[in-house]
């Protein structure tokens, strides 16, 4: 999915920020407290002892990929498109299933459309915004609602959406708490947010580190600058105003169950037991009141 360079969505003054005083300043850890957690030549990543995440040494953010077309033939984005959709229709389901009913959805990161294409399908209201033209162009030429428009530019036009959806994209942002405060005023309260991440407990990249493809130049290294689990993404989400209400994959969704579909949600919690599950699943619904940090 898309991938959006962090500095394009925040703002001029965040971009000095350095990853390891993200946390310090929103969640009060220590800045001092970290350790280097993997080196693969000049990509570094830092764990920060406090509260758990994994933030890329700033040294390499110049170490980008162009979100070109090149970039998605490489990803295989457009292949097994049915299956994909179906699993955004499942991740869709899953969102729906709290509060309210969802009438319009956006998707930060929309790649080449597969959960546009399944909200469509659903009849809900839809946009996704990515910073790949391409991306977005392959969309519209599937009669989907995509576009090159920032979080900023959606905010001053005054948009509103029931539900963003986030499907392996926040860890492609240097500052996930600023695009999260921003997700937070493009809600209405009670709003929900969907993300799916890379897990940072995921036994095998613990084990692994830098020859692990999270941390690898050759791997996703280079593209990720924040890795999470389920304990400190739901502070995180705190921090911006959230409050989680869904973590890892349900075991009930209130419509639409099936056979496999129960299958698949089961499989992935049995799986998570014993941190082989590679990536998290979290929904968080806007709070009434602000978090004060
Ligand atoms: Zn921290």
């Amino acid at each position: 999915m898309v991938r959006k360079q962090a500095y394009r969505a925040c703002g001029p003054e965040r971009q000095s920020t350095l990853p390891m005083s993200l946390c310090s300043r929103y969640l009060g850890c220590s800045p001092e407290n970290q350790k280097i957690y993997s080196r693969d030549g000049r990509l570094i990543y830092h764990r920060c002892l406090d509260c758990g995440i994994i933030w890329r040494d700033e040294s390499s953010f110049d170490l980008e990929l162009p979100y070109n077309e090149q970039y998605f033939n490489s990803k295989n984005y457009a292949i097994n498109r049915d299956h994909k959709i179906e699993k955004s229709g499942w991740l869709l389901e899953i969102a729906g299933s709290y509060g309210s009913k969802i009438n319009s959805v956006l998707e930060i990161g929309c790649s080449l459309g597969n959960t546009l294409e399944a909200a469509s399908r659903m009849g809900l209201d839809h946009l996704g915004i990515d910073v790949s033209s391409f991306a977005v162009g392959f969309c519209k030429k599937n009669g989907l609602n995509a576009s090159t428009e920032t979080l900023e530019e959606l905010l001053q036009q005054g948009r509103s959406f029931e539900l963003i959806f986030m499907q392996h994209v926040l860890e492609h942002f240097k500052d996930p708490f600023y695009v999260l405060e921003q997700c937070n005023q493009l809600l209405p309260v009670g709003g929900l947010v969907m993300i799916l991440i890379p897990n940072s407990n995921y036994s095998r990249a613990k084990r692994q580190r830098e020859r692990h493809r999270f941390y690898k130049i050759k791997g996703v290294g280079v593209e990720h600058y924040a890795y999470f689990n389920y304990n400190n993404l739901s502070r995180v989400l705190e921090s911006c105003g959230f409050k989680t209400i869904q973590t890892n994959y349900p075991l009930l969704v209130k419509e639409h169950d099936s056979f496999s579909f129960m299958f698949n949600r089961l499989a992935r919690r049995l799986i998570s037991i014993i941190n082989l599950d590679q990536e998290l699943v979290m929904v968080a619904q806007k709070a009434e009141i602000p978090v004060l940090k």
